[in-house]
């Protein structure tokens, strides 16, 4: 546990949700399966909690400096935890209701459960870190104050502003979604009520499609098979990827192969087939008189991994849509 913990605050999160870059630069990748660097590490930190291994370890002194953290994602959690662990006096400033950050607002609960990042949170709590939700440096406490207070602040607020699709018209439909929105409404209405209060974008009997081939697309999917969504498309603007690396994706780079995700077996599950259709690039959002999204039109697109786009004259116009969710 002591070995485990020297190179990774938090193993039971990573063990979940980390793309383990790791492992495909692993020695053993370059002519075998690599070492299962993830897999390992989580079955060592779940077992420690099992059993009991995992406990508070508070500093044995304090150096009288306090440092106040603003963010509670996992960069302010690591941070807080580090300074706390040297000594010093640490309080952590977060704008949400809730500790995590994306673990616990982005990621689906039913891939790293709310449990799992506070049984964490209670652990630093209990190693001396203060926690403080629903403040906003900014907001309901200024820069200045905080400088004044603490003898260091760090600041470990993330990524707030969602990349947006360009100027695509109808972008502003109704039923056109960022997925951050999407996700945060889901899991906060999940952990708040179960989903009875019913205040999350629902994708109940809609068609949806999710813009983005990657992990938070995935995301996407998982969240909107368990809505009980009438149909998932997820356009992917690459093309689909070889089983094995291309030349120009050597080890010990993270390898580019095809994977499929747990969200997309899921949804292959639930509606027959894989829902990832690639190098499709969204031109307009079509709406009807009232601004309600009613189609897409698409052209395909020829990409490299540099992701220069050309685009075929192939192109591609659905009416049955009634929903979107986007990410970029
Ligand atoms: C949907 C989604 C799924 C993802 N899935 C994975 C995955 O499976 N695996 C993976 O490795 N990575 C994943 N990522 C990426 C990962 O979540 C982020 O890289 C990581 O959370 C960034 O950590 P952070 O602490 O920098 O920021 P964040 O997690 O964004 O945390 C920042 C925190 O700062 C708070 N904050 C901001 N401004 C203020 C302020 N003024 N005052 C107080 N608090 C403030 C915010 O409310 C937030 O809680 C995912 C990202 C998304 C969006």
């Amino acid at each position: 546990m002591e070995r485990l913990h020297k190179t990774n605050n938090f193993p039971e999160f990573t063990g979940k949700v980390c793309p383990a870059p790791c492992e495909g630069s692993c020695t053993v990748a370059i002519d075998d399966d690599p070492v299962a660097i993830k897999s390992i590490e989580w079955q060592i930190i779940e077992r420690g909690f099992k059993e009991g291994w995992v406990k508070a370890q508070p500093p044995k002194k304090r150096t009288g400096k306090s440092v106040a953290v603003v963010g509670s994602g996992p960069a302010g959690l690591a941070a807080a935890a580090q300074l706390n662990k040297a000594g010093h006096t640490v309080v952590v400033y977060e704008k949400d209701d809730r500790i995590g950050g994306l673990l616990t607002y982005g990621i689906p609960d039913v891939k790293l459960p709310y449990d799992t990042v506070m049984r964490r949170v209670r652990l630093l709590e209990e190693e001396g870190i203060t926690f403080k939700t629903n403040e906003e440096i900014g907001r309901t406490i200024s820069w200045e104050q905080l400088n004044n207070d603490y003898s260091a602040v760090i600041l470990c607020t993330g990524a707030q502003v969602p990349r947006g699709v360009g100027d695509v018209p109808g972008k502003e439909a109704n039923g056109v979604h960022f997925a951050m929105d999407f996700l945060t409404q889901n899991t906060k209405s999940l952990l708040d009520s179960n989903h009875e209060n019913k205040e999350y974008i629902t994708a109940k009997d809609k068609n949806v499609i999710v813009i983005g081939g990657g992990d938070t697309g995935v995301d996407c999917i998982t969240t909107s098979v368990r809505h009980g969504a009438k149909s998932i498309t997820q356009f992917d603007i690459n093309k689909i990827k070889e089983d094995i690396r291309m030349d120009n994706n050597p080890w010990p780079l993270f390898p580019m192969t095809f994977a499929k995700e747990d969200g997309h077996k899921e949804a292959e599950a639930v509606y027959g087939e894989d829902p990832r259709a690639y190098q499709w690039f969204t031109t307009a959002f079509v709406t009807d008189e009232d601004n309600n999204l009613v189609g897409l039109e698409a052209v395909q697109a020829e990409t490299s991994l540099k992701m220069e786009t050309r685009f075929e004259n192939r192109s591609l116009e659905l009416k049955k849509f009634g929903m979107l969710i986007l990410f970029y």
